[in-house]
């Protein structure tokens, strides 16, 4: 709401009533911390943590208005390193003195009491305008600064009598925040306020175990963990399923640029048919914390242990900085979900798979120890045959949320040797009608339902029953198809199935060019002559044939119609020989041509590499005979070209003839539509449209490429460039990187062709 400063007087922040942009959130600092960094090699203050002395942003820490220490790096392992800020800093022996709460709360008192008191009216005035339409008024309580704040205004404007708070308890919560629930449950109870606490009926550890642990695309554990027992603890609360209530939420505008968007009250946003009121939006955290310490609210002790957020013990969304202070506060919590993630993945080095991100990149069953391995489809003579082995759950009951289905098919049962196994057989022409994905969600269900809660919470109707065995109630069933609004049909099925096929083979075809890369005159001569040049050109016959394959990978030439495309125009447009029009012209190579697929994924970047070494490499790719010396010469070439000219894709240096070394280089990216394009890319490629900058960096096991790695690009330039799309190209993406979250999110209705429209205006 306001911009504040730090206020060197009080040691704390003064908040103005101005219009500038609001700088990054602010979190005080308490001696707890800094005894965990180390600010104690350097400064006196008192081991006390009631009071703080400093506050950070990012990963900045000021004293009175100083900036005089910064942290960097950190992982889950790894203690963030703290550099002193020497010229102009705090010089060295100096005592620290805790921030003058009064005197700060006494300047800001004005600021505060206008936006408390506009905050509780607005509560007040919807309470008043929807309390006949609505069943039920509800805060999510989590533990967290926000939700102390929320809840206390939301108590100063309704009647105790007018809402419930119920606390969702992932069962995965620090255990400071189950001491600030306590306390605030027992104060709500003598206040006499209606306070629940909602939890799965699976275990954590438990639901790590079946559905492996949880990454930054197969988030389940928000909705088996969270969102589904609030929904079903409401419902038992006001014995009604289909109740509609409104949410108040404590969501802020400025933690990302996507809530920035968001509307103080909207319907269905959060869940379908429900309300929300995101009552302090428009609140900073500089206002957070000044509410906090003017009310004297309780605070959550984990803040004072360097925790930014109060959120779950080890979440895939975190970045490593925020692992460490929660592994460093909490060890034998946190290495529980450690151990969970070494017990059920594959991978041999599993302590760099845990600290590097690994984990939060997983995106299907293929690192687990117990994928799914009961469901497979398979085409054979234009039918598509889905087969479940012993179905967790029976298949005719989801049948029964579907009226029917526009296509005939044939779904058969057999039992052999004690196994049970359903087998249904559909037309492979009926594979992409919209009625066959719930064909499919049936059958995903089928094969690996556990009752995870999320379609009973789905299923308004109460429809669905896991009690006293599975079971759809066919009169309660409206055939919503909510049921199926998941991912896959299945949230178990999505996290744990191996990925399908169709994934790009390399090993076959890296010699993609043979002898005869291109030149770069005969891009010169194709752009020239653009409308001609494939029916009439000077290029020999085999130096054509291999041309070809360049122009349709690059996708310069449609390969069916052997015309020029679009694309081609649209660089022609740039400057064919411009970085930015090779820039887009390298990403679709990195998705079509596997010789520069191969390049990217396995050279390293900026060290220079022997012949003898990338022959070495190919021969593991099963590359013999003539391909190992033509694929390093077509590399040699590819860098005389303007990819390598222009873009600076890599150098090479040569023994007289034939290529000596070769070094893939930091790539030129001067147009950040570049990058928007290969974010869209990588999403369409791997279905990555909401990620984390530290799983982008760690794009190893993709089906995509990230654009980090295409370009060499690292973090902090990557977070300049995202933070920059999203303020420019706010319909394309958003990316948020407040205190430990790093969010990335693109938008499913937009396409990288959508993106390359942007060239056009
Ligand atoms: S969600 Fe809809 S389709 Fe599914 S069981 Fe309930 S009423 Fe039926
Ligand atoms: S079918 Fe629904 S209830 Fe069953 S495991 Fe999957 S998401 Fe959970």
């Amino acid at each position: 709401m306001y911009k504040y400063e730090f206020d060197s007087d009080t040691g704390g922040i003064l908040l103005t009533n101005s219009d500038e942009k609001m700088p990054k959130e602010p979190r005080p600092v308490f001696a707890e911390e800094m005894n965990i960094l180390g600010f104690n090699r350097r400064w006196h203050y008192d081991n006390q943590n009631d009071i703080p002395y400093l506050w950070a942003v990012a990963g900045n820490y000021f004293y009175r208005a100083k900036l005089i220490a910064v942290v960097k790096g950190g992982s889950l392992y790894e203690k963030p390193t703290l550099e002193f800020v020497e010229e102009d800093g705090l010089p060295e022996g100096e005592t620290i003195l805790p921030i003058d709460i009064a005197a700060m709360s006494k300047k800001n008192f004005e600021l505060m009491e206008n936006l408390r008191q506009a905050t509780i009216k607005r509560i007040f005035n919807y309470w008043t305008r929807m309390k006949k339409r609505l069943d039920c008024f509800h805060v999510a309580f989590s533990g967290g600064k926000d939700s102390i704040v929320l809840l206390d205004l939301v108590k100063h404007a309704l009647p105790k009598s007018a809402f419930i708070v119920v606390f969702g308890d992932t069962r995965m919560e620090f255990p400071d925040t189950y001491k600030i629930v306590d306390l605030v449950e027992k104060q709500c109870k003598d206040e006499g306020i209606e306070f629940y606490r909602a939890a799965s009926h699976l275990l954590p550890e438990d639901s790590w175990k079946i559905f492996g642990p949880p990454s930054t695309v197969l988030r389940w554990c928000c909705s088996v963990h969270k969102a589904a027992p609030q929904t079903l603890k409401i419902r038992e609360i006001l014995g009604k399923t289909d109740y509609v209530g409104v949410d108040f939420v404590g969501v802020r505008a400025a933690e990302s640029v996507k809530r920035a968007d968001y509307e103080v009250e909207n319907v269905g946003m959060k869940q379908r048919g429900q309300h929300s009121q995101n009552t302090i939006l428009e609140w900073g955290s500089a206002e957070i914390w000044q509410y906090i310490f003017m009310y004297g609210l309780p605070i959550n002790e984990t803040y004072k242990k360097g925790n930014s957020r109060a959120g779950c013990l080890l979440c895939p969304m975190s970045s490593g900085r925020a692992n460490f202070f929660r592994r460093n506060a909490y060890p034998d919590e946190v290495d529980k979900f450690a151990d969970l993630i070494k017990e059920n993945i594959t991978d041999e080095d599993i302590i760099s798979y845990i600290d590097n991100g690994g984990w939060n990149n997983r995106k299907n069953g293929r690192d687990l120890k117990n994928p799914l391995t009961n469901y497979s489809e398979e085409i054979s003579n234009d039918y598509l045959y889905i087969t479940v082995t012993n179905p967790k759950t029976n298949w005719l009951e989801w049948f029964k949320t579907a009226i029917g289905f526009p296509f005939p098919y044939a779904v058969e049962e057999s039992i052999e040797s004690g196994n049970k196994t359903v087998t249904a057989k559909v037309k492979t022409v009926y594979d992409k009608t919209p009625a066959m994905r719930i064909f499919k969600s049936v059958f995903h269900k089928a094969a690996a339902c556990v009752g995870c809660g999320v379609c009973e919470s789905n299923c308004r109707q109460g429809a669905i029953s896991f009690k006293d065995g599975f079971h759809i109630d066919k009169k309660k069933c409206i055939h919503c198809l909510q049921c199926h609004e998941i991912d896959r049909g299945c949230l178990l099925y999505h996290a744990i199935v191996l990925p399908l096929e169709g994934e790009m083979s390399l090993k076959q075809n890296l010699n993609t060019f043979a002898g005869h890369a291109p030149k770069p005159e005969w891009f010169r001569e194709f752009f020239y002559n653009t409308e001609t040049f494939m029916q009439k050109n000077t290029l020999g016959s085999k130096q054509f044939d291999f041309f070809k394959r360049f122009l349709y990978d690059a996708e310069f030439v449609d390969k069916k119609t052997k015309i020029p495309t679009e694309f081609t125009a649209l660089i022609k447009k740039i400057g064919w020989e411009s970085p930015t029009a090779w820039g887009l012209i390298y990403i679709n190579l990195v998705y079509n041509n596997p010789q520069i697929r191969w390049y990217v994924d396995n050279l390293p970047l900026n060290r220079s590499i022997d012949r003898a070494v990338i022959e070495e490499k190919l021969k593991m790719e099963e590359v013999k005979g003539q391909g190992l010396t033509t694929i390093p010469g077509a590399y040699k070439r590819l860098c005389e070209t303007p990819l390598g000219t222009s873009l600076h894709f890599g150098t090479t240096t040569s023994d007289g003839k034939n290529l000596a070394t070769l070094t893939r280089t930091k790539a030129r990216v001067d147009d950040g539509r570049v990058i928007l394009y290969a974010l869209y890319k990588l999403a369409e490629a791997a279905d990555w449209y909401q990620f984390n900058l530290t799983r982008m960096m760690n794009n190893e096991a993709s089906a995509g490429v990230s654009p980090t790695k295409i370009f060499g690009i690292d973090k902090e330039e990557m977070e300049q460039w995202l933070n920059g799309l999203s303020t420019k190209y706010p319909q394309f993406i958003n990316a948020s990187f407040t205190h430990d979250l790093e969010k990335i999110s693109l938008f499913s209705d937009k396409t990288s062709q959508d993106v390359l429209k942007l060239f056009d205006s």
